[in-house]
């Protein structure tokens, strides 16, 4: 490349900022006594994977670049349909529906722009893999295929073997670490863990599962960190970032949200496509068809009335929680969340919007999407680069790492909706 300046980001996916202690995050907590930790970091809403990833590349909420949960309805000719955005063919629907795929530059976009690649490495779903590069800048590896440039497909065995858990994610920072940092060296290496959000919904927060899934993700960061220093022991070159896309919370009930719409007659029956319920797992986004779009106050009126719903946004006040408000999505329900703390420990219960694509029950597991503390309390830590060991109590967000990826690549990031993090106080 032609400077000497790189960064690496490593994502823990759903790794709250609070689990974060000497037990099960030796390194991590070790890394913040020497390093840049952020105390306030909080996620975008939805607080889903997808959106996130959407927002860490592009260092724009959801309303600008456009990808507005894990589930979106699109209009594809026959009305709106709700799709799920971690589905491999979602990018192409959505070019298809609306000409494009994220309106805003990705990193990757922004370093091609120089001349310089960017490289991720992902083991969540291939939605929120691809939405770090959704229109192939830079190269992408994933298990549900890989590309290059132009879309190219790259015929790579390694990332197709990869499973989400403690395994591949470990599998894939050993490929990470010795191909990418050692190997191509790029500008820009992205790497996003699927632990401890993949056992965080498969068993309670703060269960034995839960910690060792958090443990090994703690040692996927520090293995990933000591390569870095390996190849730039002063830290000046190399900037660090590591943290979660968003926390969880504990869930105590499903809520059948499109059912209590028919039933209040706001919708007119589970296919229609008058009305159309994206869940977001603690969150809803509603979208509206043109005949139907009067309709959107009574909506948020009646889901107001429900006892199981947090804020409700409607209209212009969708600009509050960084949604657009000239689309089909005009009403958007967070779920009530509570302090209550489960049997390990671990504070934080809200309900689910249940999704009719995936029925099983996580009743007492760990869900993201809304804007409960817990689910909205990522963690965030800078290292090298110019950061140096300190707390920085001011308030961030995901849309903040990457106009600090760019300042540090000497690249403009004046257009971002985030700003770049501060170096010092
Ligand atoms: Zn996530």
């Amino acid at each position: 490349m032609k400077g000497d300046k790189r960064a690496v980001i490593v994502i823990c996916d759903s790794l709250r900022a609070d689990l974060i202690g000497p037990e099960d995050t030796p390194f991590l907590f070790e890394l913040s006594a020497r390093a840049t930790r952020f105390t306030a970091h909080r996620s975008v809403f939805p607080s889903t994977t997808r959106a996130s990833s959407a927002s860490i590349a592009t260092g724009c909420l959801p309303a600008r670049h456009g990808l507005y949960g894990n589930t979106m309805a699109l209009d594809e000719g026959e009305g709106l349909v709700c799709r799920n955005v971690g589905a491999p063919d979602f990018r192409d629907r959505m070019r298809r529906a609306t000409g494009r795929t994220l309106r805003v530059p990705t990193l990757a976009e922004r370093l091609r722009w120089h001349g310089e690649a960017a490289i991720v490495c992902s083991n969540v779903s291939p939605g929120a893999a691809y939405f770090q590069d959704p229109d192939g800048h830079g190269f992408v590896y994933h298990s549900a295929g890989s590309y290059g440039p132009g879309m190219t497909p790259i015929d790579d065995p390694g990332s197709a073997a990869l499973k989400k858990g403690i395994a591949g994610d470990k599998a894939m920072t050993e490929r990470f670490c010795a191909d990418v940092l050692e190997g191509r060296a790029p500008a820009l290496a992205v790497m996003w863990l699927s632990e401890p959000d993949y056992t965080g919904h498969h068993s309670p927060l703060g269960s034995p599962q839960h910690r060792e899934a958090i443990r090994a993700a703690d040692a996927c960061v520090r293995r990933v960190f000591e390569t870095v220093r390996r190849l730039d022991p002063s830290g000046d070159d190399v900037l660090f970032v590591t943290g979660s896309d968003h926390g969880m919370e504990t869930i105590s009930e499903a809520i059948d949200v499109t059912g209590l719409l028919i039933a209040g007659g706001l919708k007119a029956s589970r296919d229609s496509t008058d009305v159309v319920v994206a869940p977001q797992g603690t969150s809803a986004t509603i979208f509206f068809s043109e005949a139907a779009r009067g309709r959107a106050p009574a909506v948020a009126e009646f889901l107001r009335r429900e006892n199981w719903a947090g804020r409700v946004v409607v209209g212009e006040e969708l600009a509050t929680v960084g949604l657009p408000t000239d689309t089909a999505l005009q009403v958007a329900a967070a779920m009530a969340t509570d302090a209550r703390v489960n049997p390990h420990g671990v504070a934080g219960y809200g309900a689910i919007v249940a999704n009719p694509d995936d029925p099983e029950s996580k009743i007492g597991f760990g869900q993201h999407g809304g804007l409960g503390v817990n689910e909205q309390n990522p963690f965030l830590i800078a290292a090298g680069g110019g950061f140096v060991p300190r707390s920085e109590a001011r308030p961030t967000s995901l849309i903040d790492i990457a106009p600090t990826v760019l300042r540090h690549l000497r690249m403009d990031h004046d257009d971002t909706d985030g700003k770049a993090l501060p170096l010092s106080t």
